[in-house]
């Protein structure tokens, strides 16, 4: 790889335009500011001279508008629903020494690779919690995490029946790979390619990246044209707060995803906002740049404004009060009852006490889905899109459209419904029935309408996986 193969991630760029907003915000008037916020409540996004505008206001009352635009261009798009994920970590052998990661390889503790036996007790523990989609994770060594291993893995996940639970979405997060291994990933049938960027600044990069594959920069940064070159249609981007400036880090996360869609026709379907945690071998303390939960709200907020049809992902590194508020600020899938263990789900005693960073939000699923009902959102176990061939330029028409109301409120109808019947808790379950019926009463369409009664009566009544 060269160098001019990320000349897309243009730092001089950045640089100059993080002055110049930093300058021009002393002196320009709010009206100005609110201008660029309403510009961005009709989904249109936002420039990279804009966002960094945003970035640096320090103003309560723009501040204010920017967390009522992103709230309200959620709603909008999305809707209330929020979509559940679990992380499946496979295996914390690692080459690398990232110094930010409890799986470098100068930390040392007992390493473990799931077998696929092992593997399938996970995915019955995490089927039993209702899970029906999965972020596979695992440290990169080519000769214990190879892509045999992984396809079989896929494999076995999808196979794996607990009572009435499936897996019915693989998303992978793994190292930046061969066009070749993409093209496997894609005919092993995952759903969105994961990679977090961790940080786009370059000699940032390098300093947390001292040795093994990881190390280039510029294989890592363009993994996503790989994946997507092999056919992978929808591809995650993320940074991992607190390696660097965050100003700097959204400004480059922007220019990737331009660069995907002038690329591609087509963005990344998520975002990723990982905030630096402590792990095991890392102390905070050797990192100046962790961000704030205040600033962190700022970043969720700006980059649903900037990004208005972009999945946002939080993750259980953050606890839950800070996730609850997060919620109202445009994310649209979050993890629950996660264990960032190796063989965490099915056995404590398995795992290999050395997770890759630790959990703050410690609700499982049942309690999460409370929570949210309570506050008015849908939990969705929603994977339709991806069965339905709704991927990459085809989801994004339609969530452009608004046509997505048609398709993902019935869904998460529906697999609600099926998560109620089949693992809510007898507490959970009333107050899951009435946030149903809320929701279900939203669909303006009389035929949808009808379409989603008829098929939650069919649910009632025993069958599974029905969508739209
Ligand atoms: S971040 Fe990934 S590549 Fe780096 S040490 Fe951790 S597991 Fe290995």
């Amino acid at each position: 790889m060269f160098e001019s193969e990320t000349a897309f991630i243009d730092e001089n760029r950045i640089h100059t335009i993080l002055t110049t907003a930093q300058r021009d915000i002393q002196s320009m008037p709010r009206e100005a500011i609110l201008h660029i916020i309403e510009k961005a409540r009709q989904a249109q996004g936002l420039s990279l001279e804009e966002t960094a505008i945003l970035l640096f206001s320090e103003d309560p009352a723009v501040l204010a508008e920017i967390f009522s635009a992103a709230h309200a261009i959620k709603e909008a798009i999305y809707g209330r629903r929020l979509v559940f994920f679990a992380p499946l970590y496979l295996s914390s052998y690692c080459i690398n020494n990232c110094l930010y990661c409890g799986y470098r390889r100068d930390n040392h503790f007992t390493r473990h690779r799931l077998s696929l036996s092992e593997i399938a007790q996970e995915v019955t523990a995490l089927e039993a919690m209702g899970h029906k989609r999965l972020a596979l994770e695992c440290g990169e060594d080519p000769r214990e995490c190879t892509m045999d291993y992984l396809e079989e893995a896929i494999a076995t996940i999808y196979g794996v029946r607990h009572e009435r639970g499936s897996i019915r979405r693989v998303n992978v997060n793994i190292a930046a790979t061969t066009e070749e291994n993409y093209r496997r990933l894609k005919a092993a049938k995952i759903g969105t390619y994961i990679l977090f960027q961790e940080t786009y600044h370059r000699p940032t990069y390098a300093k947390m990246h001292p040795v093994g594959p990881k190390a280039g920069y510029d294989w890592h940064t363009t993994a996503h044209h790989r994946a997507m070159r092999a056919g992978i249609d929808d591809v995650g981007l993320g940074v991992l707060f607190g390696l660097y400036d965050f100003r700097f880090e959204i400004l480059a996360l922007l220019q990737h995803a331009q660069e995907l869609e002038r690329s591609f026709g087509v963005g990344p379907h998520t975002l990723s906002v990982p905030r630096l945690r402590p792990a095991p071998g890392i102390n905070l303390i050797d990192f100046p740049h962790l961000v704030s939960d205040h600033d962190f709200k700022r970043i969720v907020a700006i980059l649903r404004l900037a990004v208005p049809y972009t999945g946002l992902i939080i993750s259980t590194r953050e606890e839950s009060s800070l996730r609850n508020e997060l919620l109202a600020l445009g994310i649209s899938q979050l993890s629950a009852g996660s264990s960032t263990d190796v063989g965490g789900y099915a056995s404590a005693s398995r795992a290999s006490s050395s997770p890759q960073f630790s959990v703050e939000d410690h609700r499982s699923p049942d309690e999460m889905a409370a929570d949210l009902c309570r506050f008015g959102y849908l939990p969705s176990f929603c994977t339709a899109c991806y069965r339905q061939g709704r991927t990459g330029d085809r989801f994004m028409t339609l969530a452009k459209t608004g046509e997505i109301q048609n398709t993902c409120q019935p869904n998460a109808i529906l697999t609600f419904k099926e998560y109620l019947l089949d693992y809510a808790s007898p507490d959970v379950r009333p107050l899951g029935e009435r946030t149903l019926q809320a929701h279900l009463e939203q669909i303006k369409n009389p035929t949808i309408r009808a379409l989603t009664l008829e098929r939650l009566a069919r649910l009632e009544q025993g069958e599974r996986d029905l969508y739209f």
